[in-house]
């Protein structure tokens, strides 16, 4: 299996600062979006604390020496899941450790492949997408109050996009105690592409737009500018980060 991927974050129209932040490793297949959110600068901290976080522990658990390509020491939907909790607890301490950074907090969503296998685990409202075969498929959930409404039947799908609670996260790295991670594992196929986005790019394009960028036949760049121009020209109300990576046969 070889990957090709690539990513990008833009700070948007109206914010004054970035608080997304990202990982692309296509040798260890991890690839990470995180959101941060806090006052002053503290939501730039909680994320690059988790995808720092992140990516160390997939390093170190991958083994000593660990040979790009090989299969990793451990599962990898439990390497995943093990790196996050790491990246709650690092959170945390850094709060412990400094009272202002109270109230700071990130979004996470991580992929891992490893030889014909997809672990998906996210925490908040940033989203992994796949497209196969030309459709779109969303692969998480948000865990936000107005998806919460939208479950139970309170409210369309619609309406949760323009709810004036819309950003309110019911869970993130740093809230307190133990996280909860949603995880999903799935089967690999070539030519296949996932793309792991904040809700900086989600609340402004429909699904059926990432779905024809996602889809085109453009290098991999080109589709990430494209989807945060088109963030961008919708307004870009928050920061926007894309991550794209395209699953191919080794024989590429
Ligand atoms: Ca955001």
């Amino acid at each position: 299996m070889r990957l090709r991927a690539c990513g990008l974050s833009d700070r948007g129209r109206s914010r004054e600062r970035n608080e997304d932040s990202f990982v692309v490793d296509p040798e260890h297949r991890l690839f990470v979006v995180a959101d941060g959110m806090g006052g002053h600068r503290h939501g730039e901290v909680a994320s690059r604390i988790a995808v720092e976080t992140i990516h160390r522990f997939i390093l170190e658990g991958a083994g000593d020496g660990a040979v790009p390509g090989e299969p990793l020491a451990a599962p990898e939907s439990w390497l995943l899941r093990a790196a996050i909790r790491s990246a709650n607890e690092r959170v945390l301490g850094a709060i412990r450790q400094d009272g202002s950074l109270l109230g700071m907090g990130t979004t996470v969503v991580g992929l891992l492949l490893d030889d014909g296998r997809a672990t998906v685990a996210h925490v908040g409202d940033s989203r992994a997408y796949r497209v196969r075969d030309g459709q779109l498929e969303r692969l998480t959930r948000d865990h936000t109050w107005v998806n919460e409404q939208v479950v139970a039947g309170h409210l369309s799908e619609e309406q949760a996009r323009h709810h004036p609670l819309k950003n309110v996260v019911t869970r993130a790295l740093g809230a307190g105690g133990e996280v909860s991670i949603e995880t999903r594992e799935l089967r690999v196929r070539v030519g296949e592409r996932y793309l792991l986005c904040s809700d900086g790019l989600s609340a402004m394009l429909a699904d059926d737009e990432i779905c024809r960028e996602l889809g085109s036949d453009r290098p991999l760049d080109d589709i990430c500018r494209r989807l945060v121009e088109a963030a961008n020209a919708r307004g870009g109300i928050d920061n926007i980060t894309v991550v794209i990576v395209e699953v191919g046969s080794n024989g590429e």
